[in-house]
């Protein structure tokens, strides 16, 4: 066989994504030096964007693979290495676009990204267990998804996600989202804090600036969705939002309760004088299917149905209810052990429902347009 040349090494390291930027490692100057020998060894020598690169295993196993699959490649020799402060602030320029720092890409003019603010009257309805199937499910469709968990009270997002402990990588001033096994893309207000026991005791000014943090410092490069997970009620991080980003669309997630009905209400209200748009209102724990088939309404009924005809008469526009899901001891468990339902348990009523709320969001399954009629062609014409 013949020996392969530095080219073909070259663009099988361009298969290789930086698994937090998302981008090929050889345009981001990841791979300092290739060599070729003639028996086919071939030695790679890739730079870290920091040390102690959390990924590094990561980088490890795709370059060794992209470049033994290379034809002729006998062996391959991968040392790892960390960029110099020069080549980081030439890596921020290429991730930057040469554009100034800290604005938010999604609030500038041209941005493609659909923003879904997830909000709540209240805690414990349900929130951050919709975020992240939501997140999931249009991940599934292809879509580049990311999540920004602002519940200063929970914080859940990464425990769901199945990355509780990790904090993102920072490249100078610049942070690295935190990549999921599902690929969605994660910053939590937990991340912020020095240690994870801490407690956000933090008020307007602050939370402001964490809100900001996590949108125009984290590198977020080209996301079809981004999500957030606000904190329940009409408080600061929901105030900041709607002034950074009014373009944002709102979920209004509820139970059937009255009382969690009314409170959700008034958050959907918040975002409607924040200039938002309300596109939704999902009820969650709507009911739960007894082992006799039949079902019980353990939190009430009409929440949902509540909130969206207020809401409707409130501003003038349609607010429709996006789904009902019902109680499923394993979307808890789902959630707990970090694989939510639409991914542990796919076929589960709720994720089912969760999956066509995403469907909805992402356009697809209003009207008839693309939908599966269920018809069969009888004859040949
Ligand atoms: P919030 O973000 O509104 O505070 P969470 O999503 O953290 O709420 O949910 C609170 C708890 O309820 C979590 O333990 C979650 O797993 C559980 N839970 C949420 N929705 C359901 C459901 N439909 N069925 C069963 N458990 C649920």
């Amino acid at each position: 066989m013949s020996t392969p040349t530095q080219q073909q090494v070259m663009d099988a390291l361009a298969t290789v994504n930086d698994p937090e930027i998302k981008r090929p490692i050889t345009e981001l100057g990841m791979v300092d030096s290739v060599e070729v020998a003639e028996d086919g060894s071939v030695a790679v020598h890739v730079l870290l964007t920091v040390s102690g690169c959390p990924l590094k295993d990561t980088i490890n196993r795709d370059v060794t693979a992209a470049v033994t699959s290379v034809a002729g490649v006998t062996s391959v020799d991968l040392t790892l290495g960390v960029m110099t402060p020069e080549q980081r602030a030439s890596l921020k320029e290429v991730l930057n676009g040469g554009k100034a720092q800290r604005e938010i890409p999604f609030a500038q003019p041209g941005s493609l990204t659909k923003v879904y603010a997830i909000a709540s009257g209240k805690g414990g309805v349900g929130k951050s267990s919709v975020t992240v199937n939501l997140a999931l499910a249009l991940a599934a469709q292809g879509l580049k998804v990311g999540v920004v968990d602002a519940d200063i009270y929970g914080h859940s997002v990464p425990a769901m996600l199945g990355i509780a402990d990790a904090r993102p990588t920072q490249v100078d001033d610049l942070i690295m989202p935190v990549p999921t096994p599902s690929g969605v893309s994660v910053i939590s207000i937990g991340m912020l804090k020095p240690r994870r026991d801490q407690v956000v005791a933090w008020r307007g000014p602050m939370l402001d600036r964490a809100l900001v943090q996590m949108l125009a410092d984290v590198y977020w490069g080209d996301l079809d969705a981004l999500l957030l997970d606000l904190p329940p009620g009409t408080g600061d991080i929901a105030i900041s939002l709607g002034q950074h980003l009014p373009s944002a669309e709102v979920v209004v997630v509820t139970t059937p309760q009255e009382a969690a009905a009314e409170v959700a209400e008034r958050a959907g209200t918040m975002a409607s004088m924040m200039h938002q748009r309300v596109i939704g209102v999902v009820e969650n724990m709507s009911f739960l299917t007894l082992p006799d088939g039949s079902t019980m309404e353990v939190f009430g009924s009409g929440g949902g149905d509540r909130v969206a005809e207020t809401l409707s008469q409130r501003f003038g526009y349609d607010v429709p209810v996006l789904g009902r899901i019902p109680l499923d001891p394993s979307l808890r468990e789902g959630g707990d052990a970090g694989k939510p339902i639409v991914e542990s348990d796919p076929t589960a009523p709720a994720a089912v429902v969760l999956r066509s709320v995403a469907d909805r969001l992402a356009g697809r399954g209003r009207g008839l347009a693309g939908m599966q009629l269920g018809l069969t062609p009888t004859a040949k014409f």
